[in-house]
């Protein structure tokens, strides 16, 4: 069995539908097909969601009624024939009923998830419809059956695999299923998320719990690239990686995947493919456990980052300290991405500031604090990478003329990562980009 998942982008046109209804019945396998709501929706719903909360109703019900128009529109499109068209309506109906009451109830977190959940029911209820048209046989799975996280809002594979076999077993002969990303219930039974992006880790953890042969991310573009496309030119994909080069990747700024996919991939060795619903035939990217090649294969930068150094003489052959100052992180959920250290001061970054003021004032117990907001980590990913030949020499030459704020290597084979002022981002990626790849270009 495999799993495929298509993205909103995947999904956004009728058109891009019709073709992921060609892609998902091009072999015999059987399938679990996992979508994300139509781009744009679920963004639509955090306003709508963001309204509602602030009591304009009338801007909500304004989004609401557009949001209804594009899907009218999206229908007409799809489907073709009168039965086809008549259960589209009937989706509509039933989808836009719900947000149209909840416009006369009080907001509350727990509405806002069930506000959200309408994008992924919507795209996969459609697809449904469109596939039943074209008398492609299948049977659409509700998510919130069997995809759940646990009071510490986390996933557990074992839960979900027994909820998802049972589901399964009733539908012993068939081959085909659609299912939605995004949605779960949590360990109330409400209806919740795995957060933004996170159709990508439903897809992986579904994977996981069927033990499929390959789990697939179809986007819109050919595979993880080795820079950002957005601002250096001839970025090429990258064919090949570990998973925990792509975990580095993911996590630090490359968006096509979300970084939580690849541990239950990493964990329960299937392959992950990142494919293009718009070039099918071109190879994207594997990633799976072995690595391939040895040196740089691929660079990323993540923004909003915030850099904390803390300067102490006490550390000076003190042993317990930095137990001190990561208790303090700990404390308040605050995950710690880079660090360096030296005999009298720790530099360290997050991406999270909703605690920083209290971080900053528990810290003040053991040194001077200095924060520097506006930090961009540029991450270089490959395979032994700090051992590979001159590797090192051509990153700090890039770099010779950016002002370097903290360097990150050695914790792993397959990562350095380097701290910049966000605005000598475009540079750092641009002449990294040139001095680690240029001979790679074809
Ligand atoms: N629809 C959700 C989002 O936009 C989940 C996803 O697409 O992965 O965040
Ligand atoms: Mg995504």
């Amino acid at each position: 069995m495999k799993v495929m998942k298509f993205g909103g982008t995947s999904v956004g046109r009728p058109d891009r539908m019709r073709s992921i209804a060609g892609l998902i019945t091009k072999d015999n396998e059987s399938k679990i097909v996992v979508m994300s709501a139509l781009s744009g929706t679920t963004n639509s719903l955090v306003e709508i969601g963001n309204n509602l909360n602030k009591g304009e109703k009338s801007k909500a019900k304004e989004l609401i009624d557009n949001l209804k128009k594009h899907y009218e529109d999206f229908i007409a499109e799809l489907l073709k024939t009168r039965d086809g068209l008549a259960e589209g309506k009937h989706i509509l109906e039933e989808h836009f009923e719900f947000l149209n009451i909840i416009l006369k109830i009080s907001y509350s977190e727990s509405l806002s998830k069930d506000i959200l959940a309408q994008g992924e029911l919507l795209s996969t209820k459609i697809f449904s419809a469109y596939l039943r048209e074209s008398g492609i046989h299948h049977i659409w799975l509700p998510a919130l059956d069997f995809m759940t996280i646990d009071a510490a809002n986390e996933p557990q594979v074992g839960s979900i695999k027994v909820k998802l076999s049972h589901v399964l077993k009733q539908h012993p002969d068939e081959k085909l299923f659609i299912t939605q990303g995004f949605i779960c219930r949590n360990s109330r039974g409400e209806v919740d998320n795995l957060k933004r992006g996170g159709s990508d880790y439903t897809a992986s953890l579904i994977a996981a719990a069927v033990g499929a042969s390959v789990c697939e991310i179809w986007t819109d573009i050919d595979g993880m690239h080795n820079n950002d496309p957005r601002i250096v030119k001839d970025t090429v994909p990258v064919h090949q990686l570990s998973f925990s080069e792509a975990a580095e990747l993911a996590y630090f700024g490359a968006k096509i995947l979300h970084p939580a996919s690849i541990w239950p991939a990493q964990y329960f060795n299937f392959p992950v493919k990142l494919l293009d619903t718009m070039e099918p035939d071109s190879p994207g990217t594997l990633i799976e456990a072995k690595t391939e090649t040895e040196g740089a294969k691929a660079i990323a930068a993540k923004d909003n980052i915030i850099a904390i150094k803390i300067k102490s003489t006490r550390m000076l052959l003190a042993y317990g300290f930095l137990r001190k100052i990561f208790e303090v992180f700990e404390k308040y959920q605050t995950p710690i991405d880079m660090i360096t250290t030296s005999e009298v001061a720790v530099s360290l970054t997050i991406d999270n500031d909703s605690h920083l003021e209290e971080i900053t004032k528990e810290l003040e117990m053991y040194g001077r604090i200095m924060i520097d907001r506006g930090q961009a980590i540029i991450c270089i990913v490959g395979n032994k990478i700090a051992s590979t030949p001159n590797v090192l020499i051509k990153i700090f030459d890039s770099l010779s003329n950016v002002p370097v704020r903290m360097v990150s290597f050695g914790g792993s084979q397959h990562n350095v990562s380097i701290l910049v002022p966000e605005e000598y981002k475009e540079k750092a990626l641009v002449q990294l980009h040139h001095g680690l790849f240029e001979t790679v270009k074809n």
